[in-house]
């Protein structure tokens, strides 16, 4: 084992939807899991770090530092580090990516971010939408009780419409009546869901900028695990996006490994 390896930080992001705990071992996602936002989130990290040790075979004294991030980031009190969530997922993507990273697109559960950032995982400036669910994890969560479907069945539903039906709005009250209207034609679900992607992945493509994408662009949050809203991103884009693996941990990730030493790429 290199110095490295015996370095064992958390990485706790309170998030809008789901609290995230990842733990890093020698620069590596070692464990992660998230569980939904719910009233005590000290207590439930405290708890999933517990959980995380136990699965990895470690004892609390191993642990290094904890660093925690996102919208209910002041609930911890003593953590290592506390962190921002944008610069937090900035340096997380660029850590995943080995430097290769230069917008990140994140669809959480109640914002969208279009972030940029240098070679080192600096953050140089971002885009945000939060003014409304339009476009994001809550306008999904949404049409999925109104189709009396899970969002984790969204990505291969989505994938399996080839002729998605075309949905005007991305406003969540009114996409929900344009949703019943087409529930009472008779338009097959899975076409309703790629249409919401595409719905979705147009708001996305405007709020990025088409024009002012630089390079590799990559997509993370909870959102970018649905493989239909990504195909949907790609055809708006008209460009390949990258999803890294667990990209709903990336601000987790992001925050455990401000406390790390900084890779050579
Ligand atoms: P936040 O940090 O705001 O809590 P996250 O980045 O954790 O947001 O993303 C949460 C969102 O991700 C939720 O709205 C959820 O619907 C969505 N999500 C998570 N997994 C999936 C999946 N497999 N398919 C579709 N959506 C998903």
């Amino acid at each position: 084992m290199t110095k490295d390896e015996f370095v064992l930080t958390a990485g706790i992001d309170l998030g809008s939807t789901a609290i995230k705990v990842v733990l890093v071992q020698g620069g590596r996602m070692a464990w992660q899991k998230a569980v939904p936002t719910a009233p005590g989130q000290a207590g439930i990290a405290q708890k999933l770090i517990g959980e995380g040790l136990a699965a990895l075979g470690q004892t609390s004294d191993r642990l290094t530092a904890t660093a925690v991030t996102g919208y209910g980031k002041g609930l911890i009190h003593g953590a290592g580090r506390v962190i921002d969530e944008v610069s937090a997922n900035a340096l997380g993507i660029c850590r995943l990516s080995d430097g290769r990273a230069r917008t990140v697109i994140n669809i959480g559960g109640q914002d969208v971010k279009v972030i940029r950032l240098s070679a080192t995982g600096k953050l140089i400036d971002f885009k945000m939408n939060d003014k409304c669910a339009a476009g994001t994890g809550r306008f999904f969560e949404a049409a999925g009780r109104i189709l009396d479907t899970p969002v984790e069945r969204f990505g291969p539903m989505g994938e399996a419409a080839v002729d998605p039906v075309h949905i005007n709005n991305t406003c969540a009250v009114f996409a929900e009546s344009e949703i019943v209207s087409l529930m009472a034609a008779g338009v097959a679900t899975e076409r309703i869901i790629q249409g919401l992607h595409h719905s979705v992945a147009r708001r996305v493509a405007s709020l990025a900028g088409h024009r002012d994408l630089e390079d590799d662009i990559y997509l993370d949050g909870g959102a970018a695990n649905n493989r239909g809203l990504v195909a949907a991103i790609e055809d708006e884009l008209c460009r390949d996006l990258h999803v890294l693996s667990h990209p709903q941990f990336t601000v987790a990730f992001g925050a455990a490994s401000a406390m790390e030493r900084p890779p050579t790429y």
